[in-house]
């Protein structure tokens, strides 16, 4: 019998869990939050990219992590990338109209900004920047999804940005699709399966 894989996210994002959960069902891989997270010191998150984020959060995290303890300490940074807006709001996704926004009020920004704009100024994608670290070492992986931005909200699944991405494949927003439906194609659902990919095989002790 293989053993089990433990990944430990450095996070306190309950949402966060079970999608992560929800990817590793079936696979001989367990996903927890990180036990000890919120009595380690904090990292700013304030890097201008989304690899140097989600890289500097797991390597913090697991330099504080007991190395006596078993697990791979993973992070993520991922968010909304509109090309036309110079990239926006990218790595400020989650702060877009301010500290204390809510979706719809980041959404409503959003839709502002590309106000008559048409054909490929709508062009977005999702990005999801995924990091395994093992104090020194690291592992990183990253994926797209690709779509445009719709010109009002549509659908009540997902979270954040989910209602106004279109994803032309399926003719639906992220939100107009079911949890199973967006993990096969979101960017995060794709980056993390490179990710039980890496940690399943031979090579994977760099990290553990
Ligand atoms: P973070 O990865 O926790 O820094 O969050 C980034 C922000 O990007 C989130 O708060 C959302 O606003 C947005 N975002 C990232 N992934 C998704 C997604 O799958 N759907 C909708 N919004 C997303």
């Amino acid at each position: 019998m293989p053993t089990p894989v433990k990944l430990l996210l450095a996070s306190t994002n309950a949402g966060k869990l079970r999608e992560y959960r929800a990817l590793a069902s079936g696979r001989d891989i367990s996903v927890d939050l990180l036990p000890q997270f919120q009595d380690m010191p904090g990292f700013p998150e304030d890097a201008p990219t989304f690899a140097e984020n989600a890289a500097g959060k797991a390597l913090h995290y697991s330099k504080h992590f007991r190395r006596d303890s078993d697990g791979i300490v993973f992070a993520d940074d991922s968010g909304l990338v509109v090309p036309s807006l110079g990239g926006a709001p990218g790595v400020h996704s989650a702060r877009y109209a301010g500290p204390n926004a809510t979706d719809s009020e980041r959404m409503a920004k959003l839709l502002t900004e590309l106000r008559g704009k048409t054909g490929d100024a709508r062009k977005a994608h999702f990005v999801c920047v995924i990091a395994a670290a093992g104090g020194r070492t690291i592992a990183i992986f990253s994926d797209l999804a690709e779509g445009t931005i719709a010109e009002e909200p549509r659908g009540r699944n997902g979270f954040g940005y989910d209602p106004v991405f279109y994803f032309p494949e399926r003719a639906k927003t992220f939100a107009e699709l079911n949890e199973a439906e967006k993990n096969e194609i979101s960017h995060r659902g794709k980056a993390f399966r490179k990710l039980m990919e890496y940690v399943t095989s031979p090579g994977r002790s760099h990290i553990g």
